[in-house]
């Protein structure tokens, strides 16, 4: 920074189990290494000292690190917009473990561990749910009764918001407008899936929840369903809880429905082998976007674009194809040359009658999440 020239990418898998994997490019150099990372704070120190390498390391020294920026899921109503890591922020991060249990205390343990790496450093907290804290309360509140957010703070918050602010910013700039004159609804659609209304330049609405389980139908998560299917379960199937939360969250979406797989490739080939339910999934994971681009654009009236992004929203024309068709009294009117193989590259596929246009953006939440960073800690 601030070219926004990359140095490295890497990626750390199978954390906590008997084999995990480094995955690193620097320049031109691919480099693998095996070793077994029992937790998220050993994979930084791991990662830490793969860069710092004297031979394959990008960085001379660990001096060489100005500052640190750690993607955080879950940061409730505290937080509105990416923060320096103080005490208060870093008891904030812990406070929120209960909303998010799977991804704040990993997140946690990355401060903690950068902190102890390099303890005179900035570390800085980019929100997933920071971008969507603008939605008025009409947008966030479940009608349930109110004591549940007074005391419980359940609520709809939202997800993938660094993902949304980043496609959101490039859809102005490819527009030639300002962020803060631009209606957009983005749709990030990879293994989960979220959609955005933003009027403006921010968020009004968007479909996940207290969880990322509500909105769209995603790759193994069921997205939206009548909350009386628990209860119904419970006493049909003796199911407990737990197990339906497993099963919603693990068990279903495209991979529930079609019995096949929960990556879009696979559905999609299929389905092109005609097999019904890969079919299915397939026509209900793009039918239930599709209305929510309705729903989107009736609360933000004059939209100016609809983006596609992530796995799915940029590399599949079939869905891009499925979630537009007949969409042109709402507007939008895709030229499905344009679209048809279209994968991975910034590009208009609207007509030129179309009254909004329809971008694909890839996401680079990396980048968000560095030029944040270099904004609060290094300028
Ligand atoms: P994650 O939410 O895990 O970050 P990604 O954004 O990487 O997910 O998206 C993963 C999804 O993108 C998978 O369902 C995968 O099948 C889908 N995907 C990737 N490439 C293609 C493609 N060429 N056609 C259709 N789907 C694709």
């Amino acid at each position: 920074m601030p070219s926004e020239q990359r140095q490295a990418r890497g990626l750390l898998e199978r954390i906590g189990e008997d084999q995990s994997r480094l995955t690193y490019t620097l320049g031109e150099t691919k480099k693998i290494i095996d070793e077994k990372v029992a937790d998220h704070g050993q994979g930084l120190k791991l990662i830490v000292k793969a860069l710092t390498d004297r031979e394959n390391g990008g960085l001379k020294d660990i001096s060489e690190i100005g500052a640190v920026g750690h993607r955080v899921v879950h940061g409730g109503e505290a937080f509105s917009e990416t923060v320096i890591i103080d005490d208060h922020v870093q008891k904030a991060v812990e406070d929120h473990i209960q909303l998010a249990p799977l991804h704040n205390p990993p997140n946690l343990l990355g401060i903690v561990v950068a902190k102890e790496l390099l303890p005179t450093v900035p570390q800085v907290a980019v929100f997933d749910t920071a971008f969507h804290q603008t939605m008025p309360a009409h947008a966030f509140m479940y009608a349930i009764p109110y004591e549940l957010y007074e005391n419980y703070r359940v609520r709809r918050y939202g997800f993938h918001g660094t993902s949304h602010r980043y496609v959101a910013a490039r859809a102005a700039k490819l527009l030639g407008q300002k962020l803060e004159e631009t209606n957009i609804i983005t749709a990030h659609l990879g293994n989960g899936a979220s959609l955005a209304a933003i009027k403006n330049g921010t968020c009004i609405d968007t479909s996940m929840g207290l969880t990322p389980l509500e909105g769209v139908a995603m790759g193994t998560r069921s997205g939206d369903i009548d909350p009386a299917i628990i209860p119904f379960l419970a006493k049909a199937k003796d199911m407990k809880v737990a197990d339906i939360d497993t099963m919603l969250n693990k068990k279903s979406g495209v991979l529930g429905v079609s019995g096949i797989s929960n990556d879009m490739r696979a559905i999609e080939k299929a389905a092109d082998d005609g097999n019904q339910r890969a079919a299915l999934a397939l026509n209900m994971f793009c039918y239930r976007i599709k209305k929510y681009v309705g729903a989107y654009t009736a609360a933000i009236g004059n939209v100016h674009a609809l983006v596609f992004t992530a796995g799915i929203g940029e590399n599949s024309d079939t869905v891009r194809n499925l979630v537009c068709e007949n969409l042109e009294p709402l507007g939008y009117s895709i030229d499905t040359q344009k679209n048809n193989g279209a994968r991975g590259v910034e590009l208009d596929i609207a007509t030129p009658q179309s009254r909004s246009r329809i971008l694909i953006i890839p996401t680079n939440e990396e980048l968000m999440i560095a030029q944040d960073t270099y904004a609060l800690a290094c300028k």
